[in-house]
């Protein structure tokens, strides 16, 4: 009896330990930035003078004035009649283009990302590890809070075995399924739940997984995230899933099936990756499926591994989640010295450090490589950077991401598409993603043109979401209230990575 009680008790302590760590890794503790503080106008507004992104993002159509009234695009026009009642913003010498969308974040409990989003000019966002509280984010967005607007897929649906399956679904991680039963049902759970999506893990067996992309088309509900090497690519194509979260599954996938990458085989698998992957990219396009990038965060994974500290003097720190950059006793966070892409037992051995990184330098090149192939043959492609995953920095590392797929081979056009017009396209969200009248209001004023050089999508002086229009002065103070919120919040000093 003695022993019973002793094992339970053990068993609860245990479990309220691993809920507070998780708690804490969520960012669940950090102090929330109260929204009120921030000022905005929604009173009807011209924006006058302006240079406005074309709807397919190939030019800019000068001297235009651009009217927005209860959070929709009123009109735009040249010689436009203003009457009093509008609040004019002089757009002379600025550029006028859509909110960008980042179709790949994990908001996890960090409330003060979504400021911190539409600081950056980021107006729609898709959670892709999604739960109860993101729906709430999301509805509280729809009734008006200042907010990107959410597109929430469910946690990862796996086919995992074992006590680690009970694990991982107790702590939030994915969930697994064992029975074709069960995962149609759970499908069916998740629609009536109000998921926009079904996320896919990467440990799904092939019967479970051809069960859930079946039901789902059934339930009218996209599938969407990874692909399991059980699955494969040949099985993807015609399998109904609809999107990649990543072009690392299809570089993972071309990888197993060369038969595995090694420092001896990196410039075979290249070679291998160059014949197949235009074949892939064919495939792709014939059956509809969009590719979200992801590109950024691959090329920082050798700078991670063997430069961290140089590395994370060069990301905003200072903005990104405490709880999630120091992480916690049995998660890693982004930090030099618990950082969950570091190794430092290899990176402290010359000889596996060698073979370690042409590894990595492959895995880069190999992203590269498959990208083009995308582009070459009109894969849609959507802007996603995993942010809050170590190293991406909520809303900053969109910025990141477009320069990344710029130096990729897509010309600033086809950059500005990916995360505009055909991210909103994919999120089946026709209201948002370009500037036409009857679309809600979601633009960025920059004040210097993107299509000359994508880094302008950095010279923010103004964000409208949902009609909300924020200048520079609320911008800057939205950055500077979570700054002051997460510098109260550390238990770590990052002094020494911020440069
Ligand atoms: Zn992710």
């Amino acid at each position: 009896m003695r022993i019973i009680s002793l094992i339970f008790f053990t068993g609860i302590v245990s479990y309220l330990f691993i809920s507070s760590q998780v708690k804490q890794h969520n960012g669940s503790n950090t102090t929330i930035v109260d929204p009120s503080i921030i000022k905005t106008t929604s009173s009807p507004l011209a924006i006058t003078n302006v240079s406005v992104l074309s709807i397919d993002c190939s030019k800019m159509l000068e001297g235009v004035t651009v009217l927005v009234e209860d959070g929709k695009i009123l009109d735009i026009a040249k010689n436009l009649s203003l009457t009093n009642n509008y609040t004019k913003i002089d757009g002379t010498g600025k550029y006028l283009i859509p909110g960008l969308i980042d179709t790949h974040v994990h908001l996890t409990n960090s409330k003060n990302d979504l400021l911190l989003y539409l600081a950056n000019g980021v107006t729609s966002i898709a959670e892709m590890f999604g739960n109860n509280t993101h729906l709430q984010w999301r509805k509280d967005a729809q009734n008006g809070a200042l907010s990107p607007k959410i597109y929430v897929a469910t946690r990862k649906l796996a086919s995992r075995k074992g006590t680690m399956r009970k694990i991982r679904s107790w702590f939030g991680s994915e969930k697994s399924y064992t029975t074709i039963e069960k995962a149609r049902a759970a499908v069916r759970a998740y629609k009536a739940q109000g998921y926009d999506a079904i996320k896919l893990s990467s440990f799904l067996n092939p019967g479970i997984y051809q069960a859930i992309v079946d039901e789902a088309q059934k339930q009218k509900i996209p599938t969407i995230g990874h692909l399991s090497l059980e699955v494969g690519l040949n099985k993807l194509y015609t399998s109904g899933q609809s999107q990649l979260a990543h072009v690392e599954e299809i570089v993972k996938n071309t990888m197993e099936d060369f038969g595995g990458l090694n420092y001896k085989n990196t410039k075979a698998y290249l070679d291998y990756l160059r014949q197949n992957s235009d074949a892939i990219a064919i495939k792709l396009r014939k059956n509809n499926i969009t590719v979200s990038s992801t590109i950024w965060l691959v090329e920082s994974f050798p700078k991670q591994k063997f430069n961290l500290e140089n590395f994370i003097k060069t990301i905003p720190l200072e903005y990104a989640n405490p709880g999630l950059v120091e992480g916690s006793s049995f998660l890693k966070g982004w930090l030099p010295g618990n950082n969950a892409y570091e190794n430092l037992e290899i990176r402290n051995d010359p000889e596996r450090s060698k073979k370690s990184r042409m590894y990595w330098n492959t895995y880069v090149k190999a992203h590269q490589i498959m990208t083009r192939a995308l582009i070459k043959h009109r894969v849609r492609i959507v802007a996603g950077t995993d942010a809050n995953t170590a190293c991406a920095v909520p809303g900053f590392s969109l910025h990141d991401e477009l320069e990344s797929l710029h130096k990729a081979g897509l010309t600033n056009a086809q950059v500005l598409r990916a995360a505009t017009l055909h991210a909103a396209q994919w999120m089946q969200n026709g209201s948002t993603g370009r500037i036409e009248s009857g679309c809600s209001a979601d633009m960025i004023l920059l004040n210097k043109n993107p299509l000359k050089d994508i880094r302008n999508t950095k010279t923010i002086q103004a964000v409208i979401a949902n009609g909300k229009f924020l200048n520079k002065k609320a911008l800057d103070k939205i950055l500077r209230s979570i700054k002051e919120a997460n510098n109260r919040s550390r238990k770590v000093k990052i002094n020494p990575y911020i440069q």
